[in-house]
């Protein structure tokens, strides 16, 4: 697996019990994975040589980030590596404009778009949809938030430019919750459609997911599924897929965003699924059969844990497990820096309103934002 975040470190974890062996390529030796695994090769995913050493006696490469150069991937493939999402399929997740130029392609729903070159080409694109705001996105490079901005004048138009990527206009959509479609297919074709989730944003970081998405009319929900399915099928990915979504006031849905490999809104189902997005994208990768992605109980909510000011989280698992005896705690080993991603929390139940309690006072409680 190319990358050593915290994805890596549960793919890895996932592939224990197959006996699998992992490689794993990280930046450096305290990334979140390289603390685990027993191979690892420190070196930059971005120069050929070191990925063509790497790659050299794997059976197969994968990914934990999508930023791995295209011209890279396709040296491989002729190398004689199998790499799993191909080139071919992860140009959709590396670039918004790919995205949504053959989403549009393939008559999938998506906000008003198109690539803009400049701010009055910004002002032009507003015009046309009744004005500002609209929202303005590096076409590669985002993440978490990064790269888009929410444009309300011609006088904001102008920062996005400044990085000299092309960007993206879309129209500001009036969504009343996001979701997302979670798909795994494997190079046979096989493919599973997970419960569709909704995703509860803070500050443009994933806060909270809830599975499945309450309120969700089982028609929005199959049409959800089906078209992350028929995505999944056109674009010829292999491993996870999660097909961010918006849901609209007039019960539509349009995507958003693309990912090809575990993805946050699946940390759910390494304890509420049959089988985790990790178990699953490692049979995907490895053209296993799939395993069923039902979920085990009613509801289970994931929460995210971001660091706060306390470094040491550890001291808040006491209070933590025996309030909360569902709970499982996943950290990844990072270090404790305010608003970062260090860990997701899990639990599960039949009340849906003290599931989210239970989730969010664990996540506040390792924070630090919560002290009783
Ligand atoms: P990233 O690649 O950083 O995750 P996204 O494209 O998912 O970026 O955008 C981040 C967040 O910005 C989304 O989760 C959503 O809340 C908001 N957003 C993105 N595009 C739109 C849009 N067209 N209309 C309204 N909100 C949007």
């Amino acid at each position: 697996m190319v990358g050593g975040g915290q994805l890596a470190r549960m793919t890895h974890e996932a592939g224990i019990p197959l006996g699998i062996r992992f490689k794993l390529l990280s930046d450096t030796p305290t990334d979140s994975a390289a603390q685990v695994v027993g191979d690892v090769v420190i070196g930059d995913y971005r120069d050929l040589d070191t990925l063509r050493d790497f790659a050299r006696g794997c059976d197969v490469i994968t990914f934990d980030h999508e930023h791995v150069p295209l011209e890279h991937l396709r040296a491989l493939e002729a190398d004689g590596i199998p790499v799993r999402p191909g080139p071919d399929a992860l140009q959709h997740a590396q670039d918004k404009g790919v995205m949504r130029e053959r989403l549009t392609a393939l008559g999938a729903p998506c906000p008003r778009h198109r690539i803009v070159r400049d701010v009055a080409d910004v002002v032009a694109f507003a015009e046309e949809g009744g004005g500002f705001p609209v929202i303005l996105k590096t076409v590669r490079g985002g993440y978490d938030g990064k790269g888009v901005w929410f444009v309300r004048s011609a006088e904001d138009a102008a920062d996005p430019f400044r990085a000299g990527v092309p960007v993206l206009a879309e129209e500001k959509v009036e969504f009343v919750r996001e979701l997302a479609a979670n798909v795994v297919r494997s190079p046979h074709g096989q493919a599973v459609a997970y419960p569709v989730v909704e995703s509860r944003q803070v500050d443009g970081v994933c806060d909270t997911v809830i599975a499945p998405a309450p309120d969700l009319s089982a028609e929005l929900a199959g049409s959800a599924q089906e078209l992350a399915l028929r995505i999944a099928h056109e674009l010829g990915v292999v491993g996870h897929l999660a097909v961010e979504l918006f849901e609209t006031p007039d019960g539509r849905i349009l995507v958003n965003e693309l990912a090809m490999r575990p993805h946050n809104s699946g940390h759910w189902t390494q304890d509420g699924a049959v089988t985790s997005q990790f178990a699953n994208h490692v049979r995907a990768v490895l053209d296993l059969p799939l395993g069923d992605p039902r979920p085990r109980a009613k509801w289970t909510v994931m929460a995210n844990v971001l660091g706060g000011d306390y470094p040491d989280m550890y001291s808040a698992y006491l209070h933590c497990m025996a309030r909360d005896p569902q709970l499982k705690i996943h950290m990844y080993g990072k270090d404790v820096k305010p608003g970062r991603k260090v860990g997701h929390v899990n639990t599960y139940g039949d009340d849906l309103d003290d599931v989210l309690e239970r989730a969010s006072h664990a996540a506040g409680y390792l924070r630090g934002t919560i002290t009783e």
